[in-house]
């Protein structure tokens, strides 16, 4: 059975995997014309560790933890201080999308520079148009495009309809160490913003973060240039080590910004198409769990399809009920993240200040992984 699967970040990666594992024929697109890196650090929790486990990547997972650590005091004085990130173990975006990647792209289509165009479904599958590739039938589409996906839009309606802003811009992006910013792990504390400045393995690597509160903005998603404008303006006379990050920036190779928002829906699936990981249920980043929500997700929506020898519908309707209670506690976890992003400031001593309001909540209590079945002969539509 062919699924086509939008979207080369965690979730989708994850799901070719695991539909590959129960013998479906999984072809993903990706608009980017490669796995993308991205500095961003994500947390992982719970249950998201058992499913890699189940993939056998765990100990890869935590051979690429990133340790994450405070500068190193100004005066040489003392251990940099300790860092609180949400998850259990915490590893680079990029490398964990390059590891689900791997795992599985021998066995798999990857179509990169590619995006979905048109949808169209009929009662024996879905018609695909790409913006450059030749249009052509899948049993099933699974948009997996991230929180402003295209499948969604297409599927179910207008963006609009479906984000929760949450007031709160974010830019992240590595830099070659810490640079010996004075103190910047804690910030001098600036009204409606705030930065922080991580190490990683040992100052092998440095990861940088800006975050400012702002109603929504309009802005190309696509022009990295014009965002690093927008942070430099929001920034422009702050001082401590803002105009060295700020330099920075221009650096940057894989400079990322975004909104902390979130995506509600009723419902998940629309026919033969279904969303998983932030096209469906993003959490925002201040739950600290979007990675961990989309491992599950993959991991439970194509269980749930071999549990029901691909007959969508039913299986769908399994994947909504597990996950909505699950979803539905991290999205309240990134509201209150949200609204305590700011306080405090200046930051908690010692801490590293992406990580200070992040609730200390595990991950997992709701969902229990299912062992489904190792195999499912999957006949094609
Ligand atoms: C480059 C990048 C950097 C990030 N950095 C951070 C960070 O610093 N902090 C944080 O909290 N979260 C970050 N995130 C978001 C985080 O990765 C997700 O919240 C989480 O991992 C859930 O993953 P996901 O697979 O659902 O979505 P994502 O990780 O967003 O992956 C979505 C994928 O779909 C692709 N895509 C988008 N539109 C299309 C399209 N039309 N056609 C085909 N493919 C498409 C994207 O290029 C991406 O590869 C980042 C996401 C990206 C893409």
């Amino acid at each position: 059975m062919d699924v086509l699967i939008s979207g080369a970040g965690v979730a989708g990666t994850a799901l070719a995997y695991w539909l590959r594992h129960h013998g479906f024929t999984p072809t993903v697109v990706e608009r980017a014309p490669r796995v993308r890196a991205g500095a961003g650090v994500v947390g992982l929790r719970g249950e998201a560790l058992d499913v890699l486990d189940r993939m056998a990547l765990l100990e890869q997972v935590k051979a690429l933890h990133t340790h994450l650590g405070g500068t190193p005091r100004p005066d040489g004085d003392g251990d940099p201080p300790a860092v609180a990130f949400a998850g259990d173990l915490q590893i680079l975006r990029g490398d964990l999308v390059g590891l689900l990647h791997e795992a599985a792209c021998q066995e798999v289509e990857y179509v990169f520079a590619d995006s979905i165009a048109s949808v169209e479904q009929d009662p024996a599958g879905v018609r695909v148009t790409f913006e450059r590739g030749r249009p052509r039938r899948f049993a099933l589409v699974a948009g997996a495009d991230g929180l402003h996906s295209r499948t969604r839009s297409l599927a179910f309606g207008p963006r609009e309809r479906f984000i929760r802003h949450l007031g709160i811009y974010t830019a992240t992006f590595s830099l070659p160490g810490h640079l010996g910013l004075p103190g910047s792990d804690r910030l001098p504390g600036m009204a409606g913003k705030a930065a922080g400045v991580l190490t990683i393995r040992d100052n092998a690597k440095a990861h940088a973060a800006l975050h400012f509160a702002s109603g929504p903005l309009a802005y190309d998603r696509d022009d990295v240039t014009q965002h690093k404008r927008i942070v430099a303006g929001r920034f422009a006379g702050e001082g401590g080590p803002i105009p060295r990050l700020l330099e920075e920036t221009s650096r940057a190779q894989d400079f990322f910004f975004d909104v902390n928002a979130q995506v509600e829906m009723d419902r998940w699936s629309s026919g033969r198409v279904v969303l998983l990981g932030d096209a469906g249920y993003c959490a925002a980043q201040t739950s600290g769990l979007g990675a961990s929500q989309a491992l599950i997700g993959a991991y439970v929506l194509a269980g749930e399809l071999a549990d029901a020898s691909g007959e969508h519908t039913a299986a769908f309707a399994v994947y909504e009920r597990e996950m909505r209670g699950f979803v539905a506690e991290h999205q309240q976890m990134g509201r209150e993240g949200a609204d305590r992003f700011f306080m405090g400031t200046p930051l908690h001593e010692g801490v590293g200040m992406v990580a200070a309001n992040v609730p200390e909540v595990a991950c997992g209590q709701i969902v229990r992984l299912k062992d489904y079945a190792p195999s499912f002969a999957a006949t094609r539509p």
